[in-house]
Protein backbone atom coordinates (compact mmCIF):
# COMPACT_ATOMS: atom_id res chain seq x y z
CA UNK A 1 0.00 0.00 0.00
CA UNK A 2 1.21 3.56 -1.11
CA UNK A 3 2.55 5.18 2.23
CA UNK A 4 -0.17 8.07 2.79
CA UNK A 5 2.09 10.61 4.88
CA UNK A 6 5.15 12.00 4.65
CA UNK A 7 6.12 10.87 7.87
CA UNK A 8 5.26 8.51 10.43
CA UNK A 9 6.13 8.22 13.96
CA UNK A 10 4.00 5.42 15.75
CA UNK A 11 5.83 5.51 18.61
CA UNK A 12 6.48 7.31 22.04
CA UNK A 13 10.22 7.40 23.53
CA UNK A 14 9.93 7.07 27.20
CA UNK A 15 12.31 5.18 29.34
CA UNK A 16 14.83 5.30 26.42
CA UNK A 17 12.32 2.54 24.48
CA UNK A 18 10.08 3.36 21.53
CA UNK A 19 6.98 2.28 22.93
CA UNK A 20 3.04 2.40 21.57
CA UNK A 21 1.07 4.74 23.47
CA UNK A 22 -1.25 3.21 26.13
CA UNK A 23 -4.10 5.19 26.35
CA UNK A 24 -2.94 8.10 23.29
CA UNK A 25 -4.06 7.94 20.00
CA UNK A 26 -2.20 8.41 16.24
CA UNK A 27 -2.79 12.06 15.24
CA UNK A 28 -1.89 13.74 11.83
CA UNK A 29 0.15 16.31 12.11
CA UNK A 30 -1.21 19.79 9.42
CA UNK A 31 1.52 21.12 6.90
CA UNK A 32 0.04 24.62 7.12
CA UNK A 33 1.23 25.18 3.53
CA UNK A 34 -1.07 23.35 1.97
CA UNK A 35 -4.16 22.62 4.62
CA UNK A 36 -3.68 18.85 4.36
CA UNK A 37 -2.21 16.36 6.60
CA UNK A 38 1.59 15.16 5.88
CA UNK A 39 2.76 13.22 9.05
CA UNK A 40 1.14 10.49 11.58
CA UNK A 41 2.53 10.13 14.92
CA UNK A 42 1.97 8.98 18.53
CA UNK A 43 0.37 11.39 20.62
CA UNK A 44 0.60 10.40 24.53
CA UNK A 45 -2.28 10.15 27.09
CA UNK A 46 -2.52 10.36 30.69
CA UNK A 47 -1.02 6.60 31.47
CA UNK A 48 1.71 7.20 29.12
CA UNK A 49 2.56 10.39 30.97
CA UNK A 50 2.58 8.19 33.63
CA UNK A 51 4.53 6.10 32.73
CA UNK A 52 7.46 8.70 31.45
CA UNK A 53 7.22 10.49 34.69
CA UNK A 54 8.33 7.26 36.16
CA UNK A 55 10.67 6.50 33.67
CA UNK A 56 12.53 10.14 34.48
CA UNK A 57 12.26 9.25 38.26
CA UNK A 58 13.54 5.93 37.71
CA UNK A 59 16.83 7.27 35.81
CA UNK A 60 17.59 9.99 38.55
CA UNK A 61 18.39 6.56 41.07
CA UNK A 62 20.19 4.96 37.92
CA UNK A 63 23.50 5.49 36.48
CA UNK A 64 22.39 9.25 35.73
CA UNK A 65 22.18 10.10 39.05
CA UNK A 66 25.96 8.94 39.62
CA UNK A 67 27.30 9.73 36.97
CA UNK A 68 30.33 12.32 37.02
CA UNK A 69 29.75 15.49 35.59
CA UNK A 70 32.57 15.31 33.05
CA UNK A 71 30.57 12.47 32.06
CA UNK A 72 27.16 14.47 31.60
CA UNK A 73 29.44 16.82 29.62
CA UNK A 74 30.95 14.56 27.47
CA UNK A 75 27.51 12.90 26.50
CA UNK A 76 26.13 16.86 25.81
CA UNK A 77 28.91 17.54 23.62
CA UNK A 78 28.34 14.05 22.01
CA UNK A 79 24.61 15.56 21.51
CA UNK A 80 25.72 18.66 19.87
CA UNK A 81 27.76 16.95 17.39
CA UNK A 82 24.96 15.29 16.44
CA UNK A 83 22.29 17.97 16.15
CA UNK A 84 25.15 19.91 13.77
CA UNK A 85 25.24 16.67 11.94
CA UNK A 86 21.64 16.40 11.81
CA UNK A 87 20.39 20.43 11.47
CA UNK A 88 19.85 20.69 7.67
CA UNK A 89 17.64 17.21 7.52
CA UNK A 90 15.54 17.90 10.86
CA UNK A 91 15.28 22.38 9.44
CA UNK A 92 13.69 20.24 6.43
CA UNK A 93 10.94 18.66 8.87
CA UNK A 94 10.58 21.36 11.23
CA UNK A 95 9.40 23.76 8.09
CA UNK A 96 6.89 21.49 7.46
CA UNK A 97 5.77 20.81 10.69
CA UNK A 98 5.38 24.76 11.82
CA UNK A 99 5.41 26.34 8.09
CA UNK A 100 8.72 28.26 9.42
CA UNK A 101 10.53 29.31 6.22
CA UNK A 102 13.76 26.79 5.82
CA UNK A 103 16.13 29.75 5.62
CA UNK A 104 14.83 30.60 9.63
CA UNK A 105 14.82 26.62 10.46
CA UNK A 106 17.84 25.84 8.96
CA UNK A 107 19.65 29.14 11.17
CA UNK A 108 18.11 28.04 14.15
CA UNK A 109 18.31 24.27 14.57
CA UNK A 110 22.52 24.92 13.05
CA UNK A 111 23.05 27.20 16.26
CA UNK A 112 21.21 24.44 18.51
CA UNK A 113 24.35 22.47 18.49
CA UNK A 114 25.74 25.81 20.92
CA UNK A 115 23.61 25.17 23.50
CA UNK A 116 24.42 21.65 24.41
CA UNK A 117 28.44 23.11 23.78
CA UNK A 118 28.18 25.99 25.93
CA UNK A 119 26.55 23.88 29.04
CA UNK A 120 28.34 20.67 28.66
CA UNK A 121 31.03 23.47 29.31
CA UNK A 122 29.09 24.60 32.53
CA UNK A 123 28.17 20.33 33.72
CA UNK A 124 31.45 20.88 36.01
CA UNK A 125 31.59 23.89 36.98
CA UNK A 126 28.15 23.75 39.29
CA UNK A 127 30.15 24.76 42.56
CA UNK A 128 28.78 25.29 45.65
CA UNK A 129 30.47 27.88 48.73
CA UNK A 130 32.36 27.45 51.17
CA UNK A 131 30.45 29.10 54.43
CA UNK A 132 33.10 29.86 57.36
CA UNK A 133 31.27 29.61 60.85
CA UNK A 134 33.57 28.66 63.39
CA UNK A 135 36.81 26.87 64.47
CA UNK A 136 34.43 23.69 65.11
CA UNK A 137 32.31 23.37 62.04
CA UNK A 138 32.59 23.24 58.52
CA UNK A 139 29.41 24.74 56.11
CA UNK A 140 29.11 24.60 52.75
CA UNK A 141 26.88 24.47 49.97
CA UNK A 142 26.44 22.00 46.78
CA UNK A 143 23.77 22.74 44.08
CA UNK A 144 21.68 19.85 43.59
CA UNK A 145 19.63 18.63 40.85
CA UNK A 146 15.54 19.85 41.29
CA UNK A 147 14.65 16.36 40.35
CA UNK A 148 12.04 15.53 37.25
CA UNK A 149 11.56 18.20 34.85
CA UNK A 150 8.13 18.69 33.03
CA UNK A 151 8.94 20.75 29.92
CA UNK A 152 5.99 21.84 27.88
CA UNK A 153 6.68 23.51 24.69
CA UNK A 154 5.16 25.72 22.01
CA UNK A 155 4.94 25.53 18.08
CA UNK A 156 6.56 28.02 16.94
CA UNK A 157 10.25 26.93 17.59
CA UNK A 158 9.46 23.44 18.89
CA UNK A 159 13.25 21.99 18.89
CA UNK A 160 15.39 25.79 20.05
CA UNK A 161 12.47 26.39 22.85
CA UNK A 162 12.98 22.58 23.95
CA UNK A 163 16.72 22.93 23.83
CA UNK A 164 16.99 25.95 26.12
CA UNK A 165 15.65 23.73 28.88
CA UNK A 166 17.31 20.43 28.25
CA UNK A 167 20.43 21.53 27.90
CA UNK A 168 20.64 23.24 30.98
CA UNK A 169 18.64 21.15 32.86
CA UNK A 170 20.80 17.75 31.45
CA UNK A 171 23.95 19.65 32.67
CA UNK A 172 22.59 19.89 35.94
CA UNK A 173 21.72 16.57 36.49
CA UNK A 174 17.67 16.81 35.91
CA UNK A 175 15.83 14.50 33.96
CA UNK A 176 13.45 15.35 31.68
CA UNK A 177 9.75 14.40 30.23
CA UNK A 178 9.49 16.75 27.40
CA UNK A 179 5.49 17.53 25.89
CA UNK A 180 5.82 18.53 22.73
CA UNK A 181 2.91 20.60 21.15
CA UNK A 182 -0.23 18.67 19.41
CA UNK A 183 0.77 21.21 15.92
CA UNK A 184 4.58 20.02 15.48
CA UNK A 185 5.44 16.89 17.12
CA UNK A 186 7.79 15.48 14.50
CA UNK A 187 11.08 17.46 15.44
CA UNK A 188 11.57 16.28 18.50
CA UNK A 189 10.88 12.91 18.19
CA UNK A 190 14.21 13.14 15.10
CA UNK A 191 15.67 15.10 18.69
CA UNK A 192 14.65 11.72 20.81
CA UNK A 193 16.93 9.49 18.33
CA UNK A 194 19.95 11.58 18.33
CA UNK A 195 19.65 11.76 22.33
CA UNK A 196 19.33 8.01 22.31
CA UNK A 197 21.95 7.81 19.49
CA UNK A 198 24.61 9.74 21.68
CA UNK A 199 23.86 7.44 24.25
CA UNK A 200 22.35 8.79 27.41
CA UNK A 201 21.18 6.74 29.83
CA UNK A 202 17.46 5.17 29.78
CA UNK A 203 14.41 7.65 31.09
CA UNK A 204 16.89 10.77 31.14
CA UNK A 205 14.90 12.17 28.45
CA UNK A 206 11.34 10.94 27.34
CA UNK A 207 9.37 12.35 24.43
CA UNK A 208 5.62 12.36 24.44
CA UNK A 209 3.85 14.93 22.13
CA UNK A 210 -0.04 15.25 23.09
CA UNK A 211 -2.87 17.60 23.63
CA UNK A 212 -2.46 20.28 25.85
CA UNK A 213 -5.39 19.74 27.92
CA UNK A 214 -4.64 16.53 28.18
CA UNK A 215 -1.20 15.28 28.47
CA UNK A 216 0.38 18.59 29.57
CA UNK A 217 -2.68 19.26 31.89
CA UNK A 218 -1.64 15.67 33.51
CA UNK A 219 2.17 16.39 33.27
CA UNK A 220 2.01 19.45 35.38
CA UNK A 221 -0.18 17.81 37.98
CA UNK A 222 1.95 15.13 38.65
CA UNK A 223 3.09 14.28 42.00
CA UNK A 224 6.16 12.62 40.14
CA UNK A 225 7.01 15.92 38.58
CA UNK A 226 9.59 18.65 40.72
CA UNK A 227 9.73 21.27 38.36
CA UNK A 228 7.89 22.92 35.20
CA UNK A 229 9.51 24.75 32.56
CA UNK A 230 7.28 26.09 30.03
CA UNK A 231 7.12 28.32 26.97
CA UNK A 232 3.66 29.88 25.72
CA UNK A 233 0.79 31.90 26.48
CA UNK A 234 0.56 33.31 30.03
CA UNK A 235 -3.07 31.87 30.55
CA UNK A 236 -1.74 28.28 30.09
CA UNK A 237 1.69 29.20 32.51
CA UNK A 238 -1.41 30.10 35.01
CA UNK A 239 -2.95 27.04 35.27
CA UNK A 240 0.00 25.26 35.00
CA UNK A 241 1.29 27.02 38.20
CA UNK A 242 -2.41 26.26 39.40
CA UNK A 243 -2.13 22.30 38.48
CA UNK A 244 1.56 22.55 39.64
CA UNK A 245 0.65 23.87 43.56
CA UNK A 246 -0.73 20.82 44.85
CA UNK A 247 3.89 20.08 45.28
CA UNK A 248 4.66 23.21 45.31
CA UNK A 249 6.62 22.67 41.59
CA UNK A 250 9.23 24.83 40.78
CA UNK A 251 8.75 26.71 37.90
CA UNK A 252 10.28 28.68 34.90
CA UNK A 253 8.27 29.82 32.13
CA UNK A 254 8.69 32.21 28.80
CA UNK A 255 5.41 33.33 28.14
CA UNK A 256 4.54 36.39 25.33
CA UNK A 257 5.82 39.84 24.47
CA UNK A 258 5.15 42.89 22.83
CA UNK A 259 8.28 44.54 22.40
CA UNK A 260 8.62 47.95 22.04
CA UNK A 261 11.26 49.11 19.06
CA UNK A 262 11.90 52.45 19.85
CA UNK A 263 13.61 54.71 16.97
CA UNK A 264 15.14 58.11 18.05
CA UNK A 265 15.32 60.78 15.46
CA UNK A 266 19.21 60.71 15.81
CA UNK A 267 19.81 57.22 14.54
CA UNK A 268 21.36 55.50 11.89
CA UNK A 269 18.23 55.70 9.96
CA UNK A 270 19.19 52.94 7.25
CA UNK A 271 19.94 50.32 10.16
CA UNK A 272 16.44 51.25 12.15
CA UNK A 273 14.56 50.52 8.87
CA UNK A 274 16.48 47.45 8.30
CA UNK A 275 15.96 46.22 11.87
CA UNK A 276 12.52 47.00 12.33
CA UNK A 277 11.30 45.77 9.31
CA UNK A 278 13.22 42.48 9.88
CA UNK A 279 12.20 42.12 12.77
CA UNK A 280 8.41 42.63 13.07
CA UNK A 281 7.81 40.14 10.25
CA UNK A 282 10.14 37.38 10.59
CA UNK A 283 9.29 33.76 12.05
CA UNK A 284 5.94 35.28 10.21
CA UNK A 285 5.40 37.27 13.36
CA UNK A 286 5.24 33.73 15.43
CA UNK A 287 7.81 34.90 18.23
CA UNK A 288 7.59 36.23 21.50
CA UNK A 289 10.49 38.73 21.09
CA UNK A 290 9.40 40.49 17.79
CA UNK A 291 9.18 43.94 17.70
CA UNK A 292 5.46 44.25 17.13
CA UNK A 293 5.47 47.73 18.08
CA UNK A 294 7.75 50.45 16.31
CA UNK A 295 7.35 53.69 18.36
CA UNK A 296 8.65 56.33 16.20
CA UNK A 297 10.13 59.91 17.13
CA UNK A 298 7.53 62.43 15.40
CA UNK A 299 10.21 64.16 13.21
CA UNK A 300 10.63 60.54 11.17
CA UNK A 301 7.30 59.02 11.86
CA UNK A 302 5.80 59.22 8.20
CA UNK A 303 9.34 58.81 6.53
CA UNK A 304 9.66 55.84 8.57
CA UNK A 305 5.79 54.11 7.94
CA UNK A 306 6.48 54.74 4.21
CA UNK A 307 10.02 53.02 4.50
CA UNK A 308 8.21 50.07 6.37
CA UNK A 309 5.51 49.99 4.09
CA UNK A 310 7.49 49.88 1.28
CA UNK A 311 9.70 46.70 2.76
CA UNK A 312 6.83 44.93 3.95
CA UNK A 313 5.21 45.07 0.44
CA UNK A 314 8.74 43.34 -1.15
CA UNK A 315 8.56 40.37 1.03
CA UNK A 316 8.10 37.29 -0.83
CA UNK A 317 5.39 35.44 0.68
CA UNK A 318 4.71 31.88 -0.07
CA UNK A 319 6.33 28.51 0.27
CA UNK A 320 8.43 28.07 2.91
CA UNK A 321 10.54 25.53 1.44
CA UNK A 322 12.07 27.97 -1.51
CA UNK A 323 15.35 29.19 0.17
CA UNK A 324 14.52 32.41 -0.74
CA UNK A 325 11.10 32.96 0.75
CA UNK A 326 10.90 35.23 3.68
CA UNK A 327 7.47 34.73 5.34
CA UNK A 328 5.71 31.48 5.34
CA UNK A 329 1.87 30.60 6.51
CA UNK A 330 0.73 30.74 10.11
CA UNK A 331 1.59 27.26 11.77
CA UNK A 332 -1.81 26.55 12.37
CA UNK A 333 -5.47 27.66 11.33
CA UNK A 334 -6.64 28.46 14.81
CA UNK A 335 -3.46 31.13 14.54
CA UNK A 336 -4.64 32.14 11.05
CA UNK A 337 -8.10 33.35 12.38
CA UNK A 338 -6.67 34.97 15.57
CA UNK A 339 -4.18 37.08 13.57
CA UNK A 340 -7.44 37.97 10.91
CA UNK A 341 -9.13 38.82 14.08
CA UNK A 342 -6.58 41.47 15.65
CA UNK A 343 -6.50 43.13 12.02
CA UNK A 344 -10.56 43.55 11.78
CA UNK A 345 -10.18 44.65 15.73
CA UNK A 346 -7.22 47.09 14.66
CA UNK A 347 -9.60 48.50 11.65
CA UNK A 348 -11.93 48.71 14.22
CA UNK A 349 -10.03 50.67 16.84
CA UNK A 350 -9.55 53.47 14.17
CA UNK A 351 -5.56 52.26 13.08
CA UNK A 352 -4.48 52.75 9.37
CA UNK A 353 -4.27 50.06 7.62
CA UNK A 354 -0.90 50.81 5.41
CA UNK A 355 -0.35 48.08 4.07
CA UNK A 356 -1.28 44.01 4.26
CA UNK A 357 -4.32 42.66 5.91
CA UNK A 358 -5.41 39.96 4.05
CA UNK A 359 -5.61 36.13 3.70
CA UNK A 360 -3.82 35.26 0.42
CA UNK A 361 -5.92 32.85 -2.11
CA UNK A 362 -3.70 33.44 -4.95
CA UNK A 363 -3.29 29.78 -6.25
CA UNK A 364 -0.79 27.23 -5.08
CA UNK A 365 -1.77 29.59 -1.29
CA UNK A 366 -4.93 29.16 -1.35
CA UNK A 367 -5.31 26.38 1.18
CA UNK A 368 -2.27 27.61 3.47
CA UNK A 369 -2.34 29.85 6.47
CA UNK A 370 -0.52 32.69 4.48
CA UNK A 371 -1.15 36.58 6.22
CA UNK A 372 0.18 39.24 4.00
CA UNK A 373 2.58 41.37 6.00
CA UNK A 374 0.63 43.92 7.80
CA UNK A 375 1.42 47.74 9.09
CA UNK A 376 -0.45 49.47 11.06
CA UNK A 377 -0.07 53.42 11.66
CA UNK A 378 -1.24 55.56 14.09
CA UNK A 379 -1.82 53.18 16.60
CA UNK A 380 -2.29 54.54 20.01
CA UNK A 381 -0.89 52.40 23.12
CA UNK A 382 -4.51 51.76 24.14
CA UNK A 383 -5.58 50.23 21.29
CA UNK A 384 -5.58 46.09 21.69
CA UNK A 385 -3.25 45.39 18.81
CA UNK A 386 -0.63 47.59 20.56
CA UNK A 387 -1.45 45.68 24.00
CA UNK A 388 -2.59 41.83 23.03
CA UNK A 389 0.01 39.48 21.50
CA UNK A 390 -1.38 38.71 17.83
CA UNK A 391 1.68 36.19 17.20
CA UNK A 392 0.74 36.98 13.41
CA UNK A 393 2.77 39.70 10.80
CA UNK A 394 1.35 42.60 12.35
CA UNK A 395 2.93 45.71 13.53
CA UNK A 396 1.58 48.70 15.46
CA UNK A 397 3.57 51.90 14.61
CA UNK A 398 3.21 54.62 17.60
CA UNK A 399 4.84 58.20 17.09
CA UNK A 400 6.17 59.76 20.49
CA UNK A 401 7.17 63.13 20.72
CA UNK A 402 9.76 62.96 24.13
CA UNK A 403 12.02 60.78 25.81
CA UNK A 404 9.76 59.91 28.70
CA UNK A 405 6.82 59.28 26.08
CA UNK A 406 8.86 56.71 24.93
CA UNK A 407 9.64 54.97 27.94
CA UNK A 408 5.97 55.61 29.40
CA UNK A 409 4.57 53.88 25.84
CA UNK A 410 7.26 51.11 25.92
CA UNK A 411 6.39 49.87 29.18
CA UNK A 412 2.73 50.39 29.19
CA UNK A 413 1.57 47.29 28.89
CA UNK A 414 1.11 43.45 30.32
CA UNK A 415 4.44 42.33 28.82
CA UNK A 416 8.28 43.16 29.84
CA UNK A 417 10.24 40.17 27.49
CA UNK A 418 12.39 41.86 25.34
CA UNK A 419 12.99 45.92 23.71
CA UNK A 420 14.99 47.25 21.00
CA UNK A 421 15.84 51.07 20.77
CA UNK A 422 18.47 53.25 17.94
CA UNK A 423 20.27 55.78 18.85
CA UNK A 424 23.79 57.61 18.29
CA UNK A 425 23.47 59.13 21.81
CA UNK A 426 24.88 57.05 24.11
CA UNK A 427 24.10 58.54 27.53
CA UNK A 428 20.50 57.94 26.07
CA UNK A 429 21.23 54.48 25.56
CA UNK A 430 21.61 53.99 28.92
CA UNK A 431 19.27 56.01 30.28
CA UNK A 432 16.24 54.79 28.20
CA UNK A 433 17.57 51.11 28.71
CA UNK A 434 17.89 51.40 32.26
CA UNK A 435 14.32 52.92 32.36
CA UNK A 436 12.65 50.16 30.37
CA UNK A 437 11.28 47.06 32.34
CA UNK A 438 12.06 43.88 29.84
CA UNK A 439 14.81 40.66 30.76
CA UNK A 440 16.16 42.08 26.96
CA UNK A 441 17.08 46.21 25.61
CA UNK A 442 19.17 45.60 22.46
CA UNK A 443 20.87 49.16 21.87
CA UNK A 444 21.11 49.09 17.87
CA UNK A 445 20.66 45.68 17.15
CA UNK A 446 17.66 43.42 17.74
CA UNK A 447 17.05 39.55 18.65
CA UNK A 448 20.51 38.10 19.36
CA UNK A 449 19.70 34.89 21.51
CA UNK A 450 22.58 33.29 22.86
CA UNK A 451 23.28 30.51 24.96
CA UNK A 452 25.56 33.00 26.86
CA UNK A 453 22.74 35.87 27.43
CA UNK A 454 19.90 35.33 30.56
CA UNK A 455 16.81 35.64 28.32
CA UNK A 456 13.34 35.71 30.01
CA UNK A 457 10.96 38.71 31.35
CA UNK A 458 9.37 40.63 33.62
CA UNK A 459 5.38 40.82 34.69
CA UNK A 460 3.35 38.52 32.28
CA UNK A 461 6.17 37.87 30.07
CA UNK A 462 7.08 34.97 32.65
CA UNK A 463 9.46 34.04 35.91
CA UNK A 464 12.43 33.00 35.95
CA UNK A 465 15.45 32.94 33.00
CA UNK A 466 17.00 30.71 30.69
CA UNK A 467 20.29 30.32 29.03
CA UNK A 468 23.67 31.55 30.54
CA UNK A 469 24.42 30.77 33.98
CA UNK A 470 21.14 32.05 35.59
CA UNK A 471 19.78 28.96 33.71
CA UNK A 472 21.60 26.55 35.80
CA UNK A 473 20.19 27.81 39.02
CA UNK A 474 16.52 26.87 37.44
CA UNK A 475 17.88 23.11 37.53
CA UNK A 476 19.07 23.00 40.60
CA UNK A 477 18.66 23.37 44.42
CA UNK A 478 21.07 24.94 47.18
CA UNK A 479 22.10 22.39 49.91
CA UNK A 480 23.75 23.11 52.87
CA UNK A 481 25.86 20.45 54.96
CA UNK A 482 27.47 21.27 58.34
CA UNK A 483 29.41 19.79 60.14
CA UNK A 484 30.56 19.70 63.67
CA UNK A 485 34.83 18.45 63.66
CA UNK A 486 34.20 18.01 67.17
CA UNK A 487 30.72 16.44 66.97
CA UNK A 488 30.29 17.43 70.78
CA UNK A 489 26.33 18.10 71.41
CA UNK A 490 26.00 19.35 75.00
CA UNK A 491 22.45 18.20 76.61
CA UNK A 492 21.00 21.65 77.20
CA UNK A 493 18.31 19.92 79.53
CA UNK A 494 20.75 18.42 81.88
P1 LIG B 1 -0.14 27.42 24.07
O1 LIG B 1 0.49 28.33 25.04
O2 LIG B 1 -1.49 26.90 24.36
O3 LIG B 1 0.78 26.11 23.80
C1 LIG B 1 2.02 25.89 24.38
C2 LIG B 1 2.08 24.49 24.97
O4 LIG B 1 1.19 24.40 26.07
C3 LIG B 1 1.65 23.38 24.02
O5 LIG B 1 2.51 22.25 24.19
C4 LIG B 1 0.26 23.01 24.51
O6 LIG B 1 -0.11 21.68 24.23
C5 LIG B 1 0.41 23.21 25.99
N1 LIG B 1 -0.83 23.39 26.73
C6 LIG B 1 -1.97 23.97 26.31
N2 LIG B 1 -2.89 23.93 27.29
C7 LIG B 1 -2.33 23.33 28.35
C8 LIG B 1 -2.78 23.02 29.66
N3 LIG B 1 -4.00 23.33 30.08
N4 LIG B 1 -1.93 22.42 30.51
C9 LIG B 1 -0.67 22.11 30.13
N5 LIG B 1 -0.20 22.37 28.88
C10 LIG B 1 -1.01 22.99 28.01
O7 LIG B 1 -0.10 28.08 22.66
P2 LIG B 1 -1.28 28.16 21.60
O8 LIG B 1 -2.63 28.07 22.20
O9 LIG B 1 -0.98 27.22 20.54
O10 LIG B 1 -1.07 29.65 21.14
C11 LIG B 1 -1.83 30.69 21.74
C12 LIG B 1 -1.03 31.94 21.85
O11 LIG B 1 0.06 31.72 22.76
C13 LIG B 1 -0.36 32.41 20.59
O12 LIG B 1 -1.22 33.07 19.75
C14 LIG B 1 0.71 33.28 21.16
O13 LIG B 1 0.19 34.56 21.46
C15 LIG B 1 1.10 32.57 22.42
N6 LIG B 1 2.31 31.74 22.23
C16 LIG B 1 3.47 32.24 22.70
C17 LIG B 1 4.63 31.51 22.52
C18 LIG B 1 5.94 32.02 23.01
O14 LIG B 1 6.97 31.62 22.51
N7 LIG B 1 5.97 32.89 24.00
C19 LIG B 1 4.61 30.31 21.86
C20 LIG B 1 3.39 29.80 21.41
C21 LIG B 1 2.26 30.55 21.61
Amino acid sequence: MDQPFAYVQDKLFIGGEWVDPLDGEQAASIDPTTGAPWAMTAFGGKRDIDRAVDAANAALKGPWGRMAPTERAALLRKLAALVEENAPRIAKLETYDNGRPLRETSANIAIEAQWYYYFAGMADKIEGRMIPMNQDTVAYTTRVPIGVVGAIVPWNAPTLVTTMKLAPALAAGCTMVVKSAEHTPVTMYEFAKLIEQAGFPKGVVNVVPGYGAVAGAHLAAHPGVDKLAFTGDHRIAQDIMRAGAANLKRVSFECGGKAPHIVFDDADIEQATNAVSHAGFMACGQSCTLGSRILVQRKLYDRMVEEVRQRAEKLRVGNPHEPTTHIGPQTHRAQLEKTLRYIEIGRAEGAELVTGGRRLTEPGLENGYFVTPTVFANVRNDMRIAQEEIFGPVVAMIPFDEEEEAIEIANGTEYGLTAGLWTRDLGRAHRVSSAIKTGTVWVNTFRILDPRLPYGGFKLSGIGRENGPEALQEYTEPRVTMISLSGKYPYPYA
